[in-house]
């Protein structure tokens, strides 16, 4: 081993034991989630890649995931897991005041506020920088009239990233700003939309003359397209299991003693996602149907270990990058496409493995979990990006191959008659 590899091992040593020595010392399953929450953010373990001027240690990602290790041997819950510590974080990093950061950051990472993604709109899903919700300013805030939709969990949250236009004459991709709006509001109307496994997991938003501070938009008036990328590179990076830190996702009862919390996570079937839940329900439904020795069956199972093996070379990629946030760019492209072939893959073999009882849901079916998770898989093709686009931005930009037309030069028509949202 050579110098340097010997100094990163010396550093891999001092950070496995001193996070070992603290989760060892700390963790206990009594304390109420959102005080366990608060001391791994003060001992600055919680999010070990954030800078250290932000309850950080600037580790980058190999060493993020030894701390990870560490407290997943210990067993001990982890930090808020959500959109807002995995995707707006790094935008803060990048584009927020230190004002922002220090009233945001906190807010994540200790559970008590929490973020959903206000981007698409119904005319406005892949080519996002066509959005025409507007923002127009008055005096110290601005004003958001317009209409949001797929906005996942937008019902629960505190506050939304929202992309709106606040110019009209320029053309499409200059005119956007990026703002932290608060959900709950006068002015902001939010109607679930049910999907087709039962749930209303996402929602329309609708925005009638809701406030935005003007200390509450991120980057400079705008700036929000180059915003914007930054988020959709983290967002197609955050679709890999490994960009998270494995605590809870949605709004959490802080008062709840951690354990519970963990277990109840342990619990939770990653109903739209190629986590491990899924193969341990899909493992199951084979042995219970008799294909453990299925030759068809066993082909699938390797084809979606090949699958996984690619993710852990993407992974490597991403980790060997040193970026503390993952890798935006190539790697995250190809993780995603990578997450929605083994998502199909999975369905498809738990399907066929069932065979005429696959077709059967809830109390009748053989597993009620693996039957919902099936029902929610197209939505990883869609979501964060559609499969094509990924393929678009693999072709184009790392390719080389000529890039499709684009109409980015002409500014969108004024809005004419859009102030109430129709319904
Ligand atoms: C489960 C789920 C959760 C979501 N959560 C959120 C959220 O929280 N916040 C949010 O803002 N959005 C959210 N979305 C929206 C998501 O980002 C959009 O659905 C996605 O970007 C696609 O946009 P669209 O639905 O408007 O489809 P369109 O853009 O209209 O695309 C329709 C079809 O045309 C194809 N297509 C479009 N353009 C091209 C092109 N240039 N080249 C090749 N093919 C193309 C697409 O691949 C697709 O098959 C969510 C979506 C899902 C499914």
């Amino acid at each position: 081993m050579d110098a340097e590899g010997e100094r990163m091992k010396t550093r891999e040593e001092q950070v496995r034991r001193e996070a070992r020595a603290w989760y060892e010392a700390h963790w206990d399953p009594a304390l109420p989630a959102g005080e366990w929450f608060r001391m791994m953010l003060e001992a600055r373990w919680a999010y070990a890649g954030w800078p250290e001027a932000w309850w950080g240690r600037g580790l980058p990602t190999p060493l993020v995931r030894v701390v990870r290790e560490e407290r997943r041997r210990v067993g001990a819950l982890g930090p808020p897991s959500g959109i807002a510590p995995t995707l707006l974080a790094p935008m803060l990093f990048e584009h927020g005041t230190a004002d922002q950061c220090r009233r945001f950051l906190r807010g994540m990472a200790d559970g008590s506020e929490t973020a959903c993604q206000m981007l698409s709109e119904p005319d406005a899903g892949s080519d996002l920088a066509g959005v025409r919700t507007r923002a127009e300013r008055d005096g110290d805030e601005w004003v958001i009239t317009g209409s949001k939709t797929w906005t996942s969990n937008a019902e629960l949250v505190d506050y939304g990233m929202l992309l709106a236009r606040t110019d009209w004459d320029v053309p499409k991709h200059a005119g956007l700003t990026f703002f932290l709006v608060r959900r709950d509001q006068p002015g902001v109307e939010v109607q679930p939309l049910r999907q087709m496994t039962g749930d209303a997991r996402f929602n329309q938003v609708f925005f009638d003359g809701a406030r935005v501070s003007a200390d509450d938009v991120l980057g400079p008036i705008g700036s929000g397209w180059a915003v914007t990328r930054t988020f959709l590179a983290h967002e197609k990076n955050s679709y890999n299991p490994a960009a998270h830190e494995g605590g809870p996702f949605g709004p959490v009862n802080l008062q709840r003693p951690a354990g519970d919390v963990l277990a109840a996570e342990q619990r939770r079937l990653p109903a739209n996602a190629s986590g491990r839940g899924v193969g341990r329900v899909l493992d199951q439904l084979v042995r219970d149907f008799g294909r453990s020795e299925d030759p068809l069956v066993r082909q699938a199972h390797a084809e979606l270990q090949i699958r996984r093996r690619t993710m852990g070379y993407t992974n490597q990629r991403v980790r060997s990058s040193g970026h503390a946030g993952g890798l935006p760019g190539a790697e995250g492209a190809i993780s995603k496409l990578t997450v929605s072939e083994i998502t199909r893959g999975q369905r498809e073999l738990g399907l066929a493995v069932q065979g005429a009882a696959g077709m059967l849901m809830g109390d009748d079916a053989p597993s009620g979990q693996f039957q919902y998770f099936a029902m929610g898989t197209p939505s990883i093709s869609i979501a964060g990006g559609t499969d094509e686009i990924q393929r678009n931005h693999l072709g184009e930009r790392i390719l080389g191959l000529p890039a499709e037309p684009r109409s980015e030069a002409a500014p969108l028509p004024l809005p004419v008659n859009d102030a109430s949202p129709s319904r």
